[in-house]
């Protein structure tokens, strides 16, 4: 049997990786909001910080400010020399590799648009992006996948994606582990971007939220209490699934009516078109506003999303719903319209607000999110820094 019990070591990678977290993140800035936040005495705080200060990775800042009882305390940052961390998204449209610090900031980035390719023409595109990436950096720990679904995350494999030019079943972390000798971490995308916001963008401040992309399909990754929340074989959450009309359409998955019908991107667009004539792009169209035919169409598209949407908080209660993808060209307006509407729809409205925002990553969220994978476990102790 698995023993669960935690032993010593355990424990002090386990701070270890939380320390360098609550730095990254910004959510403490200070040995002081570390031994406040940790609950560890003065002495281990102060050890595990020197030590990561001489392996090069923490570094005092010279900036000094006062604090609230007039002390001025010596802010911690992450040095510059620290290790980088490769993230790489692979979807239906392209293959996108950053190289980032533990800011997150960006340092490098490329991309490679698919035409159609082989699943060896696919890797070989795989390979050059993150080889380009890591020449970059003088030290990686690991690289980070966030691609679309289905996602076989504990086994690292590609599953069968649907219009994936017939590719399935690629074991992509294995092919990148064995070709360059680095801890190699996927989730789907939008469970990447999920915890990209819980770290670092919008949804900092909150232990569950839901990051719902629009595409082709409509996909959603939640974190319930920090961790990326999935079901059996480590499968993601399925909201486009969500049934908002039983004798609706009939739906590839076996049920009828389901919420991605009627508000995936292409049926998005194929909308505005006929009410507003060809010739834009989607980003183009959603950005309308205060136009007497887009108010009720869109009041008719987040009345389907909100549909969708609250049944699932109501399964989950979770507090924030991030709109990424397409969704994150919608403007306030209409984010705002969505937010009331959930919010007339779910159960424990008297004892709780949903709040409805875009990424705070835009467009870049799930590219993000790959370096997020790595970031985790790093922050959880289970991957060393060299
Ligand atoms: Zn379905």
């Amino acid at each position: 049997m698995k023993n669960l019990g935690k032993n010593a070591a355990d424990n002090k990678k386990n701070n270890r990786g939380k320390v360098l977290g609550l730095i990254a993140t910004g959510r403490c800035r200070t040995r002081r909001d570390l031994v406040d936040l940790m609950g560890l005495t003065k002495v281990t705080i102060s050890n595990i910080v020197s030590d990561f200060q001489e392996k090069g990775i923490l570094m005092e800042d010279e900036k000094l400010s006062l604090d609230k009882a007039g002390r001025r305390p010596v802010n911690i940052k992450i040095s510059p020399s620290a290790p980088r961390i490769v993230g790489l998204l692979v979807i239906r449209d392209r293959v996108e590799v950053v190289l980032c610090d533990f800011y997150l900031h960006i340092e490098y980035r490329e991309k490679v648009i698919l035409e159609h390719p082989t699943e060896q023409e696919l890797i070989r595109i795989i390979c050059r992006l993150v080889e380009n990436a890591i020449g970059k950096a003088e030290k990686v720990i690991g690289i980070g996948v966030s691609s679309l679904g289905p996602v076989d995350s504990g086994d690292g494999i590609i599953m069968e994606p649907p219009y994936f030019y017939g590719i399935g079943r690629l074991p992509i972390v294995s092919i990148l582990e064995t070709k360059f000798s680095l801890p190699v971490r996927i989730h789907q995308d939008n469970e990447s971007g999920a915890l990209e916001e819980y770290y670092y963008g919008n949804g900092k401040g909150h232990e569950s939220l839901m990051l719902v992309g629009i595409e082709r399909g409509v996909g959603c990754g939640i974190i319930k209490d920090g961790k990326i929340y999935s079901g059996f074989h480590r499968l993601s959450p399925e909201i486009g699934h969500v049934s908002i009309d039983y004798k609706g359409r009939k739906c590839i998955c076996g049920n009828r009516g389901c919420m991605e019908l009627y508000v995936n991107s292409e049926e998005l667009k194929a909308r505005f078109e006929k009410t507003f004539g060809k010739g834009k792009s989607l980003e183009e169209y959603i950005s309308m506003q205060d136009i007497p035919e887009m108010d009720e169409l869109m009041d008719d598209i987040m009345e389907k999303l909100s549909a969708g949407i609250s049944s699932t908080i109501n399964l989950l209660n979770l507090d924030l719903v991030i709109l990424g993808y397409d969704g994150a060209y919608i403007s306030e307006k209409y984010l705002n319209l969505l937010e009331r509407k959930i919010n007339e729809k779910i159960f424990n409205s008297s004892r709780m607000t949903v709040v409805v925002k875009k990424p705070y990553y835009l467009q870049d969220a799930q590219l993000l999110g790959a370096v997020c994978n790595i970031l985790q476990p790093v922050f959880d102790g289970d991957i060393n820094i060299p």
